[in-house]
């Protein structure tokens, strides 16, 4: 397994990821990309796009789906018009639970603090971590140790009554009767950012909290919305208050009828949009696992409702089979079904594509991808107005007086098939991926150690990143074996014979040696070594970054070596 740590290092110090305003200390929960990272993060995106929306050949059908099917792209605005989510429920829906802890001041998510119940000198007590797995159970017992006053070598004193378990489960029942009176609270709190709860449903007395010395220093959970607000325009009053976007798929609703009005498009076809958005995450953690802002790579897929399904089926796998074929097949990779408790109220069926992150514990994923059969919820939302269920169905959700609470935009935004002169609204496919976590996957799935000869044959560790060439920020290095004979100039005519097409490096500084080495810790597929042979023969050595195998090309044929080699995608 490999160690997290070192790939942050590694991400460092070769200008994959750094943390934002670094030189200030940072602020938590945002990153930026260095050289490397942005070419990594581009050639994913541009991967993605690629594949799902500008080489898809809408005259053919793909292996898997119902019929052929068109797709067409969207670049909206982040900020959007706020009845856009009020309408879409995330106003009122969109927030997850936090708690307070009145003794060091920290803010957790509800969900995310974890404890069991120890006893020792005659006193029972909930001791609490923020940390997951083996993480959490080391910190635990070292804070149970220090709040009884014993010695690291009394542990043994310390009688443990259950396993690891969430806070959030320990009132079960309480939880679920809170649940019920969100929406009624969140609306009385219109201006604040959470809601408060009644205080006399959580025990917290015998709780240690993750950071405190003293019991019972959290607060009730509350909810906290988690859309960041801004004020366009020189007024910041409410009236004026607009949400940075916490997801892009509802600049696609709201443009539908655009797409349908301007272009040829036909039911089915899906609108992607990739652009950043943004969630006030409580915890942000794990690197850039969960950020605040961080980019979304969102398709809509607008079908017939008699086909959803098999339409639902084809994006899953489809989406699934994209990031097996880019590198990340086998056991750290896969394709989670909703159980039917987990859908939210207006899905058919959801699946995620999940990820054996190395920061998790084992056995346990995290969410690359959710692919969301939505039915007619978000284009009846912006027409009708805010939904909820009733029974099997969807209705406008009502104020105290009867009238809708929050108003759709009244535009009709069904399809009219003028070949079967039906009119519906289409239901929706939802492919929903993150830019970043897939990043994340990629680096994570790429870190390697082994051990290779050095440049006087001796064995050396050496750390390589193992990206598909399609996703290597750097697709060759071109090198003069030494910095004479007329071999630069080679190398260079080279490197300008390939700079136009691929992201290419020239490096003649330093033993060739040490050159492939650094190459191979950024995950550069190919190096190409101008040497003492390329002077009479006109060939140039290409070694290969996973398998150290060389073999020789005429250097006029390296440009076309490299379009075969990156296309088939194996190095
Ligand atoms: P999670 O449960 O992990 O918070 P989610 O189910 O809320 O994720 P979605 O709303 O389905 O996520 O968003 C779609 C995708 O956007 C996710 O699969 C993920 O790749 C990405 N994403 C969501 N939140 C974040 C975040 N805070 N940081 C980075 N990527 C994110």
């Amino acid at each position: 397994m490999m160690d997290m740590d070192q790939l942050v290092a590694l991400c460092r110090r070769r200008g994959f990821l750094f943390q934002s305003s670094e030189i200030y200390g940072g602020l938590n929960g945002f990153w930026d990309y260095g050289p490397l990272g942005v070419e990594l993060k581009r050639n994913i995106r541009e991967a993605w796009w690629r594949d799902m929306v500008s080489a898809h050949n809408e005259l053919v059908v793909p292996a898997g789906a119902p019929t052929a099917y068109e797709m067409v792209g969207l670049d909206c605005a982040i900020i959007m018009h706020p009845q856009v989510w009020k309408v879409s429920g995330h106003y009122d829906l969109f927030s997850d639970m936090m708690v307070d802890c009145r003794e060091s001041k920290k803010r957790y998510r509800f969900d995310q603090v974890c404890g069991r119940w120890v006893e020792a000198k005659g006193q029972r007590v909930f001791v609490t971590s923020e940390g997951l797995g083996d993480d959490a159970l080391k910190d635990i017992e070292e804070k149970a140790i220090k709040f009884y006053g014993l010695r690291a070598k009394q542990a043994d004193q310390l009688q443990w009554a259950s396993g690891l378990e969430p806070l959030a489960t320990l009132d079960l029942p309480q939880m679920e009767s809170m649940r019920e009176t969100t929406a009624v609270d969140v609306e009385a709190a219109e201006t604040a950012s959470f809601t408060i709860r009644p205080s006399k449903e959580y025990d917290f007395s015998r709780v240690l909290a993750p950071h405190a010395k003293m019991l019972g220093t959290l607060t009730d959970p509350r909810e906290f919305n988690l859309m960041l607000e801004t004020y366009p325009g020189p007024i910041k009053d409410e009236a004026n208050r607009a949400f940075l976007r916490p997801e892009t798929a509802q600049g696609i609703f709201v443009n539908f009828k655009n797409v349908l009005d301007s272009t040829r498009v036909r039911i089915p076809f899906g609108i992607a949009q990739v652009g950043k958005s943004f969630r006030n995450e409580i915890t942000p953690r794990n690197f850039t696992f969960r950020s605040r802002e961080f980019e979304q790579m969102e398709i809509e897929f607008f079908c017939h409702p008699s086909t959803s399904r098999a339409w639902y089926q084809y994006w899953r796998d489809r989406r699934y089979r994209w990031y097996v074929e880019l590198g990340l097949a086998g056991e750290r990779l896969r394709l989670r079904d909703h159980e039917a408790a987990e859908l939210s109220h207006y899905s058919c069926g959801t699946a995620d594509i999940e990820y054996a992150f190395p920061f998790l514990p084992p056995g346990q994923f995290g969410e690359l991808e959710g692919i969301a059969h939505r039915g007619d919820f978000d284009l009846r939302s912006h027409m009708e107005g805010k939904l909820v269920r009733q029974g099997d169905g969807l209705v406008v959700e009502l104020d105290a007086e009867g009238k809708p609470k929050y108003r759709g935009s009244g535009k009709d935004l069904a399809y009219f098939d003028d070949q079967t002169k039906e009119r519906y609204v289409p239901h929706v496919i939802e492919p929903s991926a993150g830019a970043d976590r897939a990043t994340l996957a990629f680096l994570c799935e790429a870190y390697r150690e082994d051990t290779a000869p050095d440049e006087h044959g001796v064995p050396t560790a050496r750390v390589f990143m193992k990206f598909h060439p399609r996703l290597a920020p750097v697709k060759a290095a071109v090198f003069p074996l030494v910095k004479k004979d007329g071999m630069p100039e080679i190398a260079r005519e080279i490197y300008a014979e390939l700079k136009p097409h691929f992201n290419v490096f020239y490096d003649e500084k330093g033993a060739v040696g040490r050159r492939y080495r650094r190459q191979d810790e950024i995950g550069t597929p190919f190096c190409i070594t101008v040497d003492g042979q390329t002077l009479a023969d006109g060939t140039v050595t290409i070694r290969d970054r996973d398998t150290l195998q060389q073999w020789r090309v005429h250097k006029k044929d390296c440009l076309a070596e490299l379009r075969e080699r990156i296309a088939r995608g194996n190095s």
